[in-house]
């Protein structure tokens, strides 16, 4: 690819958009088109040097506008969050088909020649994640389909789409199953945010406020595998680029499979503190248990997403500490809402 060619990142306010966007900036294009239909104030990152536009794009019209003279598209943008949001908002999820529908039409007639769409772990079949120690979901998995209610059967359906536009009119495009992102600029507190930045963040007030106790959703036992921010990134880049993966479905995510309740004395050790722990059963929880099978990955690209967590989750939880102490200053920081 040209470096002066346009890329587009949709959902670029938020939180793995925003990181495309500073990815690809670093790798030196520089023509990039970033949107989201977030205030521009409200975006959680904002790189120099890019075209930032605020479009809502479940409207056709504003996704002719964003694709206009587009190589690339990468089309993260989303109502999400996490098992807080997408078990009580399902409609809200499954609306986002809106979007996915007119990006890609959009991108197409805009002569777009990649197309890639953010799809998750939540599209398959959650009879096959009822244990914590489950074996690993592999591709083929999502098939008999049984997804997620609401926030995976819009991806599922959406993959199907990018696989009819490869299929009937030859448009290139990639779509990967993210398993829980977590790094540094994502959502932390308001109610979308995801277990590991609820954690640090849960840990970090109880260190501030001396209360000594964290409450954990579920009985803590619920596994799941977490991909740091520059695993994700730099996955989504190589899939765009493999011709051998068009409209193919491939894991993005770690294989490292990880308990709520280690995820706790993580955040615990990271914070150098011990605190008395208290469940709430009633809380949303999600799957039992849930990992990436990497064989497909490895096999493709030669490569999969590596960083340990117990890395990965120190800049995470010193980016979170500092978050809070800003907005406790009175400071602007990193805010989304339901
Ligand atoms: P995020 O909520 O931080 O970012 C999504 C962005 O999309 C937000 O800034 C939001 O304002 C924007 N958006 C929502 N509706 C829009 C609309 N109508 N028009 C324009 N923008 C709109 O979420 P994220 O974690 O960065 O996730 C990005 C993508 O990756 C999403 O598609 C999500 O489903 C997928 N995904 C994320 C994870 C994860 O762990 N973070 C896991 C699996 C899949």
């Amino acid at each position: 690819m040209n470096k002066n060619d346009l890329i587009l990142v949709t959902g670029a306010g938020g939180f793995i958009g925003g990181s495309l966007v500073r990815y690809f900036t670093n790798k030196g294009f520089t023509r990039i088109r970033a949107v989201d239909k977030k205030p521009l104030p409200m975006w959680y990152q904002r790189t120099p040097g890019v075209e930032n536009l605020c479009l809502d794009l479940s409207e056709q019209k504003n996704c002719h506008k964003a694709t206009e003279g587009t190589a690339e598209v990468y089309q993260l943008a989303a109502d999400m969050g996490g098992m807080g949001f997408i078990e009580r908002f399902r409609i809200e999820c499954m609306r986002s088909i809106l979007i996915n529908v007119h990006m890609v039409e959009a991108a197409y007639r805009a002569g777009c020649q990649r197309y890639f769409f953010s799809s998750s772990a939540c599209a398959y079949n959650v009879k096959l994640q009822v244990d914590p120690n489950c074996r690993a979901l592999k591709e083929s998995d999502a098939y008999p389909a049984f997804s997620e209610r609401g926030y995976g059967w819009e991806k599922l359906y959406t993959e199907m789409l990018c696989q009819e536009y490869w299929a009937e009119r030859k448009m290139r495009t990639a779509f990967a199953r993210f398993h829980n992102v977590y790094g540094p600029w994502g959502t932390w507190d308001g109610g979308r945010e995801k277990a590991p930045a609820a954690i640090c963040r849960k840990v970090i007030e109880a260190k501030d406020t001396g209360k000594k106790e964290i409450m954990i959703w579920g009985d803590g036992s619920q596994t799941r595998s977490f991909m740091y921010i520059d695993d994700c990134v730099m996955g989504i880049d190589k899939i765009v680029h493999a011709d051998n993966l068009i409209a193919t479905p491939i894991n993005l995510g770690s294989n490292q499979l990880i308990s709520v309740n280690d995820l706790v004395s993580l955040a615990e050790k990271i914070g150098g503190v011990k605190l008395k722990r208290k469940y709430d059963l009633t809380a949303p929880r999600g799957v039992g248990g849930r990992n990436s099978d990497n064989t497909f990955i490895k096999k493709m690209l030669n490569w999969e997403p590596g960083i340990p967590f117990e890395k990965g989750l120190v800049p995470t939880y010193k980016w979170i500490e500092q978050q809070y102490n800003d907005r406790k200053a009175g400071k602007e920081t990193v805010r989304d809402t339901i």
